[in-house]
């Protein structure tokens, strides 16, 4: 089953199901769809959203998910810096201990940010602690 959204000459859109793009097509084609407002059957497919359009005609088919830029990969890691910096302490080169005793409940749970090399970051994932390594941005060096 595939969810189609329609748009009726009256501009009224509304969504509906169907077995296929092909069933979709044929209905529509066939005046077998009527607009829940105003009961025309002048309705056609509207304008997918810009991720299942860019999947062309192989529509009943789940498209990738559209590719994000680095420009914009680095903006989504920028807005994470920032409201790391916000919302958590930064405890610099002691996040590996600090992340531990968070885990083992020995400090207070909270939000923590700061350096650990890989082995650390490998050891804490070992240990089953949640973390999360972003790469660090040119202006962070600052
Ligand atoms: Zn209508």
């Amino acid at each position: 089953m595939i969810k189609y959204r329609l748009r009726c000459a009256c501009s009224n859109e509304f969504e509906a199901w169907f077995q296929s793009s092909t069933a979709c097509d044929a209905q529509v084609q066939g005046e077998q769809v009527a607009c829940p407002r105003c009961g025309s059957h002048d309705v056609d497919k509207a304008i997918m959203a810009p991720n299942v359009a860019a999947c062309g005609n192989r529509q009943d088919e789940p498209c990738p998910p559209p590719a994000a830029t680095p420009k914009e990969l680095r903006q989504l890691v920028r807005n994470i810096h920032r409201s790391l910096v916000k919302n958590a302490e930064n405890v610099g080169t002691r996040f590996a201990d600090e992340a531990r005793k968070i885990h083992y409940q020995e400090a207070k749970a909270r939000g923590i940010y700061g350096q650990a090399s890989s082995e650390d970051a490998r050891a804490l994932v070992d240990e089953g602690i949640d973390i999360l390594a972003l790469p660090s941005l040119p202006e962070d060096a600052n």
